[in-house]
């Protein structure tokens, strides 16, 4: 079997590949519609909202682009911490959708401080919650405050594109008033399906535009059990056959997924690589690469064991390397994923 130990897509749960080898649902039917309505009530649950979650066809980028389009209206000005590749993203589809987007450059690793968002005379503050570029992790509830305390009318948009079903969320509680997710990270499904999650005060607050990104538009279909075109139904019923699976234990999911990342931390400090992140979030394990190792020679090392890792993004391309057992992974495997990383490192590194 291949390994693969990359932030998404990940190993899929055997739940989604079984739902995926089911005949195809026409969408326009009563089972296709009972289907959507159990899947979208079972990610407002893992989103922790009691507004809204609305299923849409594309990647996570393509949600994060309908929460820029929806929530705010062109002009408004919003502050986009940056430090690392997502939150970089996220900055330009704030520019692209026409708002005053103002960006807080902080070096890719580093994580935000409730100070530095808490500057009057914003509409709203958009931030990656586990930035999986550098493995870090914010404090959305601290910062989240901070903005409010400064812009009481503001609205919080958040990235969980790799903290849903990774480590605990929700939106209401911590001062988020709209979020994002796709279905190939922390779901362990494929990949091509995007989440947008809307607290009952962003339902208020919708400023909709745009065609097939008109989130009042898929709201009134969605309320239905259906979307307002096509959507990628078969991918529905996955994310719906996991989340069935895993919501009933997700504490001891989520202490599963916190366990097997600090396994991976463990091993890397233990061989003496540093990790990158200032505050480690459980997605992902981040290294500077040991001196003088190019990224080539880590990941020929993991691929000679059928092993797919990811390298850097960004300025941290060619100085890092990441792991992750964000998918389908049981902790006998994390345990022989851990074995894997020290026999490829020790190719690597000169024997002590
Ligand atoms: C994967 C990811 C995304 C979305 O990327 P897509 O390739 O568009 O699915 C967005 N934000 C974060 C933090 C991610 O890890």
């Amino acid at each position: 079997m291949e390994w693969l130990l990359t932030p998404g897509p990940v190993q899929l749960h055997p739940k989604a590949l079984e739902a995926l080898s089911r005949p195809q649902l026409h969408h326009r039917t009563e089972p296709a519609r009972a289907l959507f309505l159990e899947a979208r009530s079972l990610l407002k649950r893992a989103f922790g909202t009691e507004g809204e979650v609305l299923v849409l066809t594309g990647s996570g980028t393509l949600a994060m682009e309908a929460l820029a389009q929806n929530l705010f209206a062109p002009g408004e000005r919003v502050l986009v911490p940056v430090y690392g590749k997502f939150s970089e993203r996220f900055y330009e589809i704030a520019l692209a959708a026409g708002l005053r987007a103002e960006r807080l450059d902080l070096p890719y690793g580093r994580v935000p401080r409730p100070e530095d968002v808490a500057q009057r005379g914003f509409q709203g503050l958009l931030l990656v919650h586990s930035e999986t570029s550098t493995g870090a992790l914010v404090d959305l509830p601290a910062l989240a405050r901070a903005f409010k305390e400064a812009n009481p009318e503001g609205l919080v948009g958040a990235d969980m594109v790799t903290s849903l079903l990774v480590r605990e969320v929700a939106l209401e509680a911590y001062g988020v008033d709209a979020a994002v997710s796709g279905s190939q990270k922390g779901l362990m499904c494929p990949p091509g399906l995007g989440f947008v999650a809307l607290s009952p005060r962003a339902l208020e607050r919708l400023k909709p535009r745009g065609y097939y990104l008109d989130l009042a538009r898929e709201l009134k279909a969605q309320r239905e059990g259906e979307s307002a075109w096509t959507p990628a139904i078969n991918l529905v019923g996955a994310v719906k056959a996991v989340l069935e699976a895993v919501m009933p234990h997700l504490e001891a999911h989520l202490a599963l997924k916190a366990w097997q990342n600090a396994l991976l931390y463990q091993v890397g400090e233990a061989l003496g690589l540093r990790p990158v992140p200032e505050v480690k979030s459980p997605a992902v394990a981040a290294f500077y690469l040991p001196e003088g190792v190019p990224y080539g020679a880590v990941k020929e090392a993991f691929a000679r064991r059928n092993a797919v890792i990811a390298g850097g993004q960004g300025p941290l391309k060619g100085r890092i390397f990441r792991l992750s057992l964000m998918g389908a992974y049981d902790r006998y495997e994390a345990l022989g994923v851990a074995a894997l990383f020290r026999e490829a490192l020790a190719d690597i590194l000169p024997a002590s």
